[in-house]
């Protein structure tokens, strides 16, 4: 696996294979990788010859009070796992390369960067689509790969592409979780013994809300049911929102105005804070089936 750390290096890179008409994939990350990192990963080298992945810690998308300093790192290891699954770059930029001194331009989606967990974190999606939007121009891929237990960041990316006309295929991979539920993240290392066993109810609450939707329970009563069932459980320190989501809007729906929308999916998402962590997690249920 070649590792490289300058733009203009991997500006060259991307330029002679072009020239050879190699499919790029390519997965963003943070960094410390788990096995959801992986799952897109191992898609990503399934459908394209080539495979890139980024770790890069993103300063601008965290708060001043905020995990940016504490935020799991772990190179060596990841280096390992990245290797063991055949991906051909790994490209892991320092701060400076990405934000020189005078840096100055950022992307906003508007609209959506505000709700859910915008609403909580202001400033976050402005970080996170400003620097997908630069990680798109210098790996210039023509897949790119996310998970979906950041719905909210799909749904932005998707709408920073099609508005910036970027010519990449965005490719949205299931949640991966651990055997109690559990969405993986890196942010679980945060947990103590008992905060990691509180956070499988987290799951728990997402599938019964799955449950009431499908049996045809009015929108509100699973939002009230979600927000008690989680705001009530151990150890959790605040329930930041639990509730029925459009897919694409991100507008919290009640039964009524799903029925306006003619939604063929809702998301159900959670965030919370336990102990030290924030967690996010969600389901889309598909109306249809
Ligand atoms: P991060 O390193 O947290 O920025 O995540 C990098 C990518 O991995 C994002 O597209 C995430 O949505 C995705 N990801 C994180 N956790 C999971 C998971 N449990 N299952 C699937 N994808 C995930």
């Amino acid at each position: 696996m070649e590792v490289i750390r300058s733009i203009r290096a991997m500006q060259e890179t991307v330029r002679n294979l072009k020239e050879r008409a190699v499919t790029i994939g390519f997965v963003p990350t943070m960094g410390a990788l788990h096995e959801g990192h992986l799952s897109l990963i191992r898609r990503c080298r399934e459908e394209n010859s080539f495979v890139v992945v980024s770790i890069f810690v993103n300063p601008i998308q965290f708060g001043p009070s905020e995990d940016f300093q504490s935020y799991p790192r772990d190179l060596e290891g990841d280096m390992e796992k990245l290797s063991a699954l055949g991906v051909d770059l790994l490209f892991f930029p320092d701060l400076k390369e990405i934000y020189p001194d005078g840096y100055s331009t950022y992307v906003v989606v508007e609209g959506l960067s505000d709700k859910m967990c915008g609403a909580f974190r202001p400033g976050h999606f402005r970080g996170v689509a400003t620097v997908v939007a630069k990680l798109f121009n210098i790996v210039k891929p023509d897949r790119a790969y996310f998970g979906q237990k950041d719905y909210q960041q799909t749904v932005i990316i998707k709408k920073l592409v099609e508005d910036l006309n970027f010519d990449i295929e965005i490719v949205v991979c299931p949640t991966v979780r651990e055997s109690d539920g559990l969405a993986m993240s890196s942010r679980n290392l945060y947990l103590n013994a008992d905060e990691r066993k509180a956070a499988s109810s987290i799951y728990r609450v997402l599938k019964k809300a799955e449950e009431m939707v499908r049996s045809g329970e009015a929108l509100e009563r699973v939002k009230e049911y979600m927000e008690n069932a989680l705001s009530t459980g151990p150890l959790i320190r605040e329930v930041q929102y639990a509730s029925v989501y459009h897919p694409e809007t991100l507008d919290e729906l009640t039964s009524e105005s799903l029925k306006r929308s003619g939604c063929r999916e809702v998301v159900l998402a959670v965030a919370l804070v336990i102990g030290n962590a924030r967690l996010i997690d969600n389901i889309v249920v598909d109306l249809t089936k």
